[in-house]
């Protein structure tokens, strides 16, 4: 049975029917209903927006003909009534007039509140929702200030180009006489730069950027920096761990060259909104911070879902209740992408074919849908299952999907990006949202593929959905991932805590060095007073141990740079440049990934995933960063295997409770790629495990660890034969459950137990920054490992499966296969540990 929509464009079919019409092409087989929007030129889904489901009923339509209730949560953030505010007495009429021609008739009580705070030289942090407004907050003052003092400078700081050219756009679109905002970066071309470094007077640019070209060249920036009011820090949450890390420093070299030719400017930070915004933006920039956090914004009503994958059948692949919709092969090949180990038993449906299913149902509503995916593969994989599904309702509908992700081109990118705003796209999985433009929002739907590991991005994600005035839907799908499971079934965790605070650590050795380094370099000597803005007393330490390598000579007048040229630092701190993904045959670029993901993505023989196309590799050259590849549809996926030994170089503090402790620490991890699996696609079944011979990479970074007696474990009900699984189970739930309490995800930090290790004599588990001199992961765990092991222990109590599954004990990361692993053990681990501590 079909009908004629009420709006005249759809067709509808029936979930009994199972079939469509659509005008063009006949009846085409369905699993569900759908409904097609005509394309003006033939068989195509549209965006047609006038006629789009509203969210509940989207959710409807997508629930249907599901085997079991997907849903765990359903909340509704309602819509929030705007307040605004007057205009500050101080921003002179032209920019009050060039605001209000673009439609901005006052300001909203933050921005003013923020704006006020600013102009009268305090720094601050505006930490409120996406789409608020935080950058009328900023482009007040800053303008204000360019209008009333023809001289003075304003520097702008995004973490990616988009964002800093997007802001291009508005200060130009504004057309304020003398501003000369023009954006300085690697794109930019030679002719200009000496133009914008005379001229120029609200400079956008990258942290890369004023590391690598404008600190080192900072005598030509001298007018610049002179007359430098403010320095605004935009998406600054995006600054952390160890690149956080850097960015803090290069901000206090900023500071210091600015100083030295007489600028002192005000900082202005905006984030998505972090726990403690101004104690973060303090520590990236050194300086006291006030916080606006109120956001007085409108904003229109989100209907956010939380989605749980229904259990699989062990052994079939098929839904433990009701249709078998899942071939198993299917299952596999979706659980090679996401990086899962295959040698566990498929326990729920994936989430990116879940995903998969509601990107092909959304987009056949013709609702404009944007599916956030973890990994670059997995971004590819939705997309692709998605294309297929709807090309089987009807050839030619699946283009309306694609994949975008980090590592594309950049021009790629833009392309898909104008292709969703203007409906020639209606679905796109994309990896990151810091990748996406800002001009990306307004959409209708937003699918979240797995937890994005912290609160501030999720909301950053959900907010590229909904326009004024029209709700949007918002779905968070679980993965089999015990932080994912925690969620789904604790949404106060999601909708009602505060997000958990952005982390750093200026005074990790392996960043302060370099970092000091480099100000020496470009401007010596560092003096006493330059060691109390980089630190104190780390930055003496670290400054002794550049005098002992011999990088700085210390005089009378400070410490002096001695070598040639600079020191070369990266600030993400990966070591090295990215590797270039080439295509031997064309020489076509294909994309890159980060030096540290290369040996696992990239290795000879590596099944490489580009734009939904495959490619096999030929060679990894680490020292040129070179990938080859050649095109191949192989019908087998690759699987790295690695090996991982530590050792303890010293203990920085520990807590001695009985029979068991608790470390932090510095350590020393050893891991090499060792060789990589090959398993057919269609069963997951191992072909065969060939050798590798990538170099050991060493790793120097900060672990918290924990040691229990054997006489207590015994005591606890593990015996001596279930301790290795006890513990190896209790670390991988306990590294799962770490993003709870700190920004980082499990990709982040690395784990190790074992019954005996010789450097603490005592069974014992270790979890450690995988960054070298740490990130502050591990340190943020010790201060509360109480809450951190006590929600690791009730993600494994409550998870329904027999002997354990990815959503508590197993780990997709492990080196070990997942063996050996005991549930009950790591319950009985955690309740001794937690005892102990005196934390239950
Ligand atoms: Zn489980
Ligand atoms: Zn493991």
């Amino acid at each position: 049975m079909w009908r004629q929509s009420p709006c005249g464009h759809l067709t509808i079919a029936w979930a009994g029917e199972r079939r469509i019409l659509d005008r063009s092409v006949g009846y085409v087989a369905l699993h569900r209903p759908v409904v097609v929007h005509p394309y003006p030129g033939g068989a195509r889904v549209h965006g047609v927006t006038s006629v789009l489901p509203e969210p509940t009923e989207l959710l409807n339509r997508l629930i249907q003909g599901r085997p079991t209730g997907p849903l765990t949560h359903v909340e509704r953030v309602p819509a929030r009534c705007g307040e605004p505010a007057g205009w500050p007495g101080w921003v002179p009429a032209e920019v009050r007039t060039a605001f209000a021609s673009r439609g901005v008739i006052t300001p909203w009580r933050h921005q003013s509140e923020a704006a006020d705070l600013l102009w009268g030289g305090s720094n601050v942090a505006i930490a409120t929702g996406t789409a608020s407004g935080k950058s009328l907050a900023y482009q007040l003052p800053t303008l204000a200030r360019l209008v009333a003092d023809p001289r003075a400078t304003v520097l702008y700081l995004a973490p990616t180009k988009a964002l800093a050219a997007d802001q291009v756009r508005t200060l130009v679109g504004l057309d304020l006489a003398g501003v000369r905002a023009a954006s300085y970066d690697g794109d930019t071309p030679r002719e200009e730069r000496e133009w914008i470094r005379q001229y120029g007077r609200f400079v956008l640019t990258n942290p890369d950027m004023i590391h690598h070209g404008i600190l080192p060249g900072h005598t030509a920036w001298r007018g610049f920096l002179r007359r430098l009011a403010y320095v605004v820090v935009d998406e600054c949450h995006a600054y952390r761990g160890v690149f956080g890390s850097h960015v803090a420093h290069v901000l206090r070299r900023l500071r210091r060259v600015a100083a030295h030719y007489g600028g002192r400017p005000v900082f202005a930070f905006a984030s998505a909104t972090v726990g403690d915004p101004a104690g973060t933006a303090a520590r990236l920039a050194g300086v006291p911070v006030t916080a606006i956090t109120d956001d007085a914004s409108p904003r229109g009503a989100v209907t956010f879902a939380l989605w749980e994958p229904p259990l699989l059948d062990a052994g079939t692949g098929d839904p433990a209740a009701g249709a078998g919709t899942v071939p198993a092969q299917r299952v596999a090949a979706d659980r090679d992408a996401e990086e899962h180990d295959p040698d566990a038993a498929p326990v729920r449906r994936s989430a990116l074919r879940e995903t998969a299913d509601l990107l092909a149902d959304s987009v056949a509503h013709g609702v404009r849908t944007l599916a956030f995916v973890r990994s670059r593969r997995g971004a590819e994989v939705v997309a692709s299952m998605a294309r297929r599904s709807l090309d089987e309702v009807a050839p030619g509908l699946g283009d309306q999907v694609a994949a975008y992700r980090a590592g594309y081109l950049r021009e790629d990118r833009r392309l898909l990006e104008r292709s969703l705003l203007d409906g020639s796209l209606t679905g796109l999985a994309a990896t990151n949202a810091l990748e996406l433009g800002i001009d990306l929002a307004g959409l209708d739907a937003v699918l979240l593929a797995g937890y994005p590991g912290t609160l501030a991005s999720l909301w950053q994600q959900a907010g590229r959905a909904g326009r004024a005035g029209r709700e949007s839907l918002c779905v968070l799908v679980a993965r089999d991932d015990p932080l994912d499971t925690y969620l789904v079934h604790h949404p106060a965790a999601l909708f009602r805590r505060p997000v958990e605070a952005t982390v750093l650590d200026p005074a990790n050795p392996y960043v302060l060095g370099p970092q000091l380094a480099c100000a020496a370099a470009e401007m010596g000597p560092l003096t006493r007073a330059d060691l109390d803005l980089f630190g104190g007393e780390p930055a003496a330490a670290t400054v002794d141990a550049l005098v002992a390598q011999g990088a700085l000579r210390q005089r009378p007048t400070g410490w002096y740079w001695t070598q040639r040229g600079r020191p070369d630092v990266d600030l993400r701190g990966a070591g090295g440049a990215p590797v270039a993904v080439v295509e031997s045959a064309t020489g076509r670029l294909l994309g890159s990934v980060d030096r540290g993901s290369s040996h696992f993505l990239v290795h000879p023989g590596a099944v490489y995933l580009h734009q939904g196309a495959s490619y096999l590799v030929d060679d990894l050259d680490l020292d040129d960063a070179v990938a080859l590849v050649h095109a191949e549809e192989p019908d087998f996926t690759t699987h790295p295997r690695d090996v991982t030994s530590l050792s303890v170089l010293s203990v920085r503090s520990y807590v001695d409770a009985g029979p068991v402790g608790l470390f932090l620490g510095e350590v020393e991890v050893t891991s090499q790629v060792v060789g990589y699996q090959r398993r057919r696609v269609s069963t997951g079944e191992v072909i065969d495990t060939r050798p590798l011979d990538l170099p050991e990479r060493c790793l120097r970074t900060v672990a918290v660890w924990w040691t229990a007696s054997p006489g207590a474990l015994g005591g606890a009900g593990v015996d001596p034969a279930a301790v290795p699984g006890a513990l190896h189970a209790a670390e991988h739930a306990a590294i799962g459950l770490l993003p709870l309490v700190a920004t980082c995800d499990r990709w982040d930090i690395g784990g190790l137990s074992t019954a005996a290790h010789p450097d603490t004599d005592a069974p014992t588990v270790f979890v450690y920054d995988g960054h070298p001199g740490g990130a502050g992961f591990a340190e943020r765990a010790y201060e509360i490992a109480g809450v951190w092991l006590g929600a690791t222990r009730a993600v494994i109590v409550a998870c329904g499966c027999e002997s354990g599954c990815p959503s508590c004990v197993q780990s997709p990361k492990c080196g070990n296969g997942n063996s050996p692993l005991d549930k009950d053990g790591a319950v009985r681990v955690l309740d001794l540990v937690l005892t102990s501590l005196g934390a239950t």
